[in-house]
């Protein structure tokens, strides 16, 4: 007999911290052991107890094609024959700097990385090392990786110089870090009015991702755009979540607006470690070996990493892949908008691009302190019975769901069938 997820869960927590190797997947915010995962094929996953799901967390973002797609697999098996690893050049590198070009004309120049958060961490570095400066404003609730002065929470009052939000995070490493509320101009124009020949740059998720999806309003971007023009600093969008999830370009694409820097990730890996940071040609000139910032990686830009990579992209050039994720988004957030409806259940359903969340709050989330009015309650309920019906969401009221486009229409049709009878139980 296998295992069962909770055996494997209660062993794995005697040799690994929580039994995970990232805290969320600890389904700590919902009880409960999490699934152990077999294997996934398409939109499906399947658990070590051989109950299959239709995946909506897709390796939290990345598997936009779903899983095991037969060109990325391919491409993948292929790079590997020949060597998983060389830490020298090759070609693979140029071609998807080329490709991630194509979509993302703002990007002159690109450095790759094993992750995100090193393309953030990487971002920075540059533009301190460009503008000469040292301060960053964030936004509370973006997530830019776990580097020391990202985690960061608002101090008391508007736009506060941040305090740690992590314990082993010295105070001294978070004075740079400038906190300011998601969707709050004004507290980006005080901060700039106090400090702004000391600020390098405002790094944002031009799309928040990482408390559930909440939008920009129409003229926050521009005026980022402006204010950091303004003041001689620089812009950094971080994309590595809504990058390639916004079609045709991403959010810099459909908000028009064209940043300094991009920080990639997540996608641009096909399932593989991955990350970018890159942009105008006169900053990125500032990073080693063309420069004095220094930053590095030994399985950066790794051969097998890049081909999962290339293959990804070159599908999501397809017309047709594209209008699949919109044709099943649209089906999904509309089928639940009428399911939320006919429960009379009140819930907030935002989406963008291949990017959908659920909020159980009264009003639209403009930023993390509407998130975070949510009914953990209702989520956690919510969340086993869509489980329970081979739904798998993200274990946890703050992340953003994906749609693949693997994803068939009666994917989302069984999916919407699955949540009726959830928001019935809800009212129980
Ligand atoms: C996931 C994520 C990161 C960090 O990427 P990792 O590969 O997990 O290090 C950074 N920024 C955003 C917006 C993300 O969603």
């Amino acid at each position: 007999m296998n295992k069962t997820s909770e055996q494997l869960f209660e062993e794995s927590k005697q040799v690994l911290v929580g039994g995970v190797n990232s805290p969320v997947r600890a389904f700590k915010a919902v009880g409960g052991a999490p699934r152990f995962m077999a294997r996934g094929q398409g939109s499906k996953i399947y658990d070590v107890e051989g109950k299959e799901y239709i995946d909506y967390v897709l390796s939290w973002g990345p598997l936009i094609l779903g899983h095991a797609h037969p060109a990325v697999v391919h491409a993948a098996r292929q790079a590997l024959e020949n060597g998983s690893s060389f830490g020298a050049p090759t070609e693979a590198e140029l071609k998807l700097a080329r490709l991630v070009q194509e979509f993302y004309p703002s990007i002159e120049k690109i450095r790759f990385t094993s992750s995100g958060t090193e393309a953030c961490m990487g971002a920075i570095r540059a533009a301190r090392g460009f503008t000469s400066r040292d301060k960053i404003i964030k936004f509370e609730g973006c997530y830019h990786g776990h580097a020391d002065y990202l985690l960061v929470k608002a101090g008391s009052g508007a736009s506060t110089l941040g305090e740690p939000d992590s314990a082993g995070v010295p105070k001294n490493f978070t004075k740079d870090t400038i906190v300011v509320p998601y969707n709050d101009p004004a507290g980006v124009e005080q901060a700039f009015k106090r400090h702004g020949k000391n600020i390098a740059a405002v790094i944002i998720e031009p799309v928040a991702g990482n408390i559930g999806v909440v939008l920009p309003d129409p003229d926050l971007l521009p005026f980022l755009r402006e204010i950091t023009r303004r003041y001689d600093s620089l812009l950094i969008h971080d994309e590595v979540l809504c990058g390639f999830r916004i079609p045709d370009g991403g959010a810099q694409a459909r908000f028009q607006v064209k940043p300094d820097l991009t920080c990639l990730g997540k996608v641009i890996g096909g399932g593989f470690p991955v990350g970018a940071y890159a942009g105008r040609k006169d900053v990125m000139a500032c990073v080693s070996p063309e420069g004095p910032v220094y930053q590095a990686g030994t399985l950066s830009g790794n051969p097998v990493a890049m081909a999962a990579g290339i293959a990804t992209l070159e599908e999501l050039k397809s017309p047709s892949i594209q209008q699949t994720l919109h044709d099943r988004t649209l089906q999904l957030v509309q089928g639940m908008d009428a399911n939320l409806k006919e429960a009379r259940i009140t819930a907030q359903v935002l989406s963008i691009g291949s990017m959908f969340s659920l909020f159980f709050t009264r009003k639209v989330p403009r930023n993390y302190a509407d998130v975070k009015t949510q009914n953990a309650e209702r989520f956690k309920k919510y969340f086993h019975a869509m489980l329970e019906r081979g739904i798998y969401l993200a274990p946890s009221g703050y992340e953003a769901g994906f749609v693949s486009a693997a994803h068939t229409p009666e994917d989302i049709e069984k999916t919407l069938a699955g949540q009726q009878e959830a928001l019935a139980q809800l009212k129980k």
